[in-house]
């Protein structure tokens, strides 16, 4: 099934941001699958993968008003950062909100190092740039809700158009993205016991794998990720076979992680590298990193595939559940300049989102599926593609 909420399509030029990201991209694909379509036809059938919803809807569906709160961000956040960014603390209102503008500003790299406007103009804007982070946080429920879809289908599949915020770091924003909605929504579904899994039986959800297809390394979740092992909210990677004796399933859950990305490319780059602190993204590793050298297109599903059989490997058992960050911006007519070395064919994204999605439905897993990147006309060709393919 897809997820779709017009009411959460981000226009950044309302709020003054001048960013190429294609706002209708999730609108755009739901019209290519289906020229009658309208937003807000609840639960209507396309030909394939069955009946759109709105979160709302979705919501009903579970009979279960569950959304994401302060207390999952600070799961996967520095408690003091979400704090901030909402406005906790001591000033008056006006410096609170402040906290929440700076962290905006940085997120979206609206400033330049001389402290002047960059891809902004205020003057334009026609809602406050706070606003942002309501829109925010609902996308992040979003994701959410498309694991509990996915899950609560048998190996079920849940297409979220929206979402894929995978840079956001454990105490700031980063590259466009100031909460990571993929780690916030694991952390929640791992945390939500058994009960809120009824077909999945005494074991719950116990280990998830987070597969990201961005061109971009997916450095925030490796972040997030590692430092929920470091505190012990996540075991290590490696399985760990329950003691004779010992109670429940074995400790702590997993996440692992999977990241196909430009070998070089932002965060990737020479000077990226050089400003990182040690210990902190993106030196961080995902479970496994797949680096993409421009011109090595072909070698890129191959690749995936064994990347995936390594993550296998690592497990030693089959995730509950697979989270996948679809991004649109390795597609040869994404618009977005910095990922020009990484031009995969619309073919060849088909083949590396069929790649992932059979895999899921062969063994029985169920799959939450994200957009992430896509900037310009035809951001939304991979997804609707691959959608409309899916039989
Ligand atoms: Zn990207």
């Amino acid at each position: 099934m897809i997820l779709y909420d017009p009411a959460l399509t981000m226009r950044f030029q309302d709020y003054g941001i001048m960013l190429p990201i294609a706002p209708d991209r999730g609108d755009r694909t739901l019209r290519f699958l289906d020229q009658g379509y309208f937003p807000g036809t609840r639960g209507k059938t396309l030909p394939y993968p069955g009946p759109v919803f709105s979160i709302t809807d979705a919501l009903t569906l579970l009979k279960d008003w569950t959304v994401v709160t302060r207390r999952d961000l600070e799961r996967a956040h520095r408690g003091e950062y979400i704090a901030g960014l909402y406005g906790d603390g001591a000033g008056p209102r006006s410096s609170r909100s402040a906290v929440l503008e700076r962290a905006l500003l940085e997120t979206y790299e609206l400033i330049d190092d001389q402290g002047r406007p960059r891809r902004y103009e205020p003057e334009r804007a026609v809602k406050p740039l706070t606003d942002l982070f309501g829109l925010i946080l609902a996308q992040v429920t979003g994701t959410y809700i498309a694991c509990r879809l996915a899950l609560a289908d048998g190996p079920g599949f849940c297409y979220y158009l929206g979402g894929g915020t995978h840079h956001a770091r454990y105490d700031r924003g980063s590259g466009f993205c100031l909460i990571n909605d993929a780690a916030v929504a694991a952390f929640k579904v791992l945390s939500d016991g058994p009960r809120a899994f009824p077909r999945r039986g005494e074991r719950g959800i116990r280990l998830i794998w987070i597969i990201d297809l961005d061109a971009h390394k997916g450095d925030g979740t490796a972040e997030l990720v590692h430092f929920a092992r470091d505190r012990g909210f996540l075991a290590s990677p490696a399985a760990n076979p329950v003691a004779p004796g010992e109670e429940g399933a074995g400790g702590a859950p997993r996440v692992l992680t999977l990241s196909i990305h430009m070998a070089r490319g932002w965060p990737l780059d020479p000077e990226s590298l050089a400003k990182a602190e040690p210990g902190r993204a993106p030196l961080v590793p995902s479970d496994v990193d797949i680096g993409i050298d421009e011109g090595d297109e072909a070698e890129y599903s191959p690749r995936l595939a064994a990347g995936m059989g390594e993550l296998e490997r690592i497990s030693g058992e089959p995730p509950d559940l697979i989270i996948v960050v679809d991004g649109a911006d390795p597609y040869e007519h994404d618009s977005l300049p910095s990922t020009i070395p990484l031009k995969l064919s619309l073919e060849q994204c088909l083949e590396r989102d069929n790649l992932v999605y059979r895999y899921a439905v062969d063994r029985g897993i169920p799959s939450a599926w994200i957009m992430a990147g896509g900037y310009g006309d035809r951001a939304w060709e991979p997804a609707g593609h691959f959608l409309r393919g899916l039989r």
